[in-house]
């Protein structure tokens, strides 16, 4: 076991402090990472404030995770020390159910995949996140951040990334596709990039017309407000796919007649309240409404390398550790640009 400094959770109203939690040995088949840089995601917000459920107080969040591999286990054949590597939501799973089997980890069913952190260990112990100086992770749940990827852009694709990568593809999205993206924060601002590189047509369905000039920079073709009225009259019939990245809730009915015929609303936003969804919005024009979550290991490697091919990167502001904390009320706020990522040079080597 070793220590490392982090940043915790004690409660869900307490500001998040610095503490010293452990990792576990270096196993067989495990990589151990210096932690160079690690992302805030909305979820980490939901989670310290206990809205998605049980919190195992103290609490070490972070799932976008960036660094260096320091040490290899004797029975490591995928990673060396020195290799730039990236840690997602999960740090394991079953292995051997249909899902794990067929690649989606994510979606693993027996009984589901360890989170990063709030999660529970094959060891037994609660999982700790990336605030941290260092972790250790099983070799099959890590990522190869490609040489082009700065390490503190690379972080945000670990979650948001994939998160928005992954309905693109499942959902085809390309040249002859109308893609609309709800709220540009994290998760939607790499949307807009990476449904840009596939070729789609992309709408910003954002709350004010305040961030328009960073919408149509990063790939957008149309940005709507979705504050006045006129929006859902206009665009009413229009979308193949709409991707709802929005953390809080929304009058999903309105939304969902934005579709055109055969047309998906994937939610990817989680709340932490139940929305309702007028069956009429579903049955003209032969709606759907889905979901998405994340995506699994190979899939992560396939959008990092995507990314690298294609030069999409997430705008970051990079902040020290002690700014957690004004970051999660500036998250609330929808006053990012667009990511927070945190430097965790000074929570290593102690
Ligand atoms: P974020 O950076 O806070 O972005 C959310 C955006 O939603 C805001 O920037 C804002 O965009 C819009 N928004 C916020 N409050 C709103 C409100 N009351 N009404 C309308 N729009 C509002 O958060 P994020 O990190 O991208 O995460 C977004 C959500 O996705 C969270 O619920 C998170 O837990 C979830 N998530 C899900 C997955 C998954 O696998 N499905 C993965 C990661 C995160 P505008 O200012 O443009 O309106
Ligand atoms: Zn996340
Ligand atoms: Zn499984």
């Amino acid at each position: 076991m070793s220590t490392v400094t982090a940043y915790a959770a004690t409660s869900a109203t307490d500001p998040l402090t610095k503490t010293t939690i452990t990792r576990r040995d270096v196993g067989a088949h495990d990589v151990k990472l210096d932690i160079h840089f690690a992302g805030i995601c909305h979820s980490d917000i939901h989670t310290v404030r206990g809205e998605w459920g049980d919190v195992k107080y103290p609490m070490v969040p972070g799932h976008e995770i960036a660094g260096v591999v320091t040490e290899v286990g004797p029975e490591v054949t995928k990673y060396q020390v020195g290799d730039r590597v990236g840690v997602g939501c999960f740090v394991d799973s079953c292995r051997e159910c249909a899902n794990c089997k067929a690649g989606v980890e994510q979606y693993c069913t027996n009984p589901g995949m360890v989170g990063t952190y709030n999660g529970t260990g094959r060891d037994g112990e609660p999982t700790q996140g990336g605030y941290s100086g260092a972790i250790v992770v099983d070799e099959n749940y890590v990522l190869r951040i490609p040489d082009s990827i700065a390490l503190d852009a690379a972080a945000p694709l670990l979650c948001a990334g994939i998160t928005l990568y992954s309905p693109l593809r499942h959902w085809n999205a390309g040249p002859d596709k109308k893609i609309a993206v709800i709220g540009l924060g994290g998760l939607g601002h790499v949307g807009v990039k990476l449904a840009k590189a596939m070729g789609a047509h992309v709408t910003v369905l954002s709350q004010s017309l305040k961030k328009m000039e960073d919408g149509l920079r990063l790939g957008a073709e149309e940005y709507y407000a979705t504050s006045d009225p006129e929006t859902f009259t206009k665009l009413a019939g229009t979308f193949d796919v709409i991707l709802n990245t929005v953390s809080a809730n929304l009058d999903l009915g309105s939304y969902l007649k934005l579709l055109a015929l055969d047309g998906t609303l994937v939610e990817l936003g989680m709340p932490e309240n139940a929305m309702e969804v007028p069956p009429a919005a579903l049955i003209f024009g032969r709606h759907s409404l889905s979901g998405s979550l994340i995506g699994g290991i190979a899939e992560t490697q396939e959008m990092l390398d995507f990314c690298a091919e294609h030069g999409v990167t997430p705008e970051i502001e990079v902040i020290e550790p002690d700014y957690i904390n004004e970051a999660y009320e500036r998250v609330l706020a929808s006053d990012v640009r667009y990511r927070f990522v945190i430097d965790t040079e000074s929570l290593r080597g102690e």
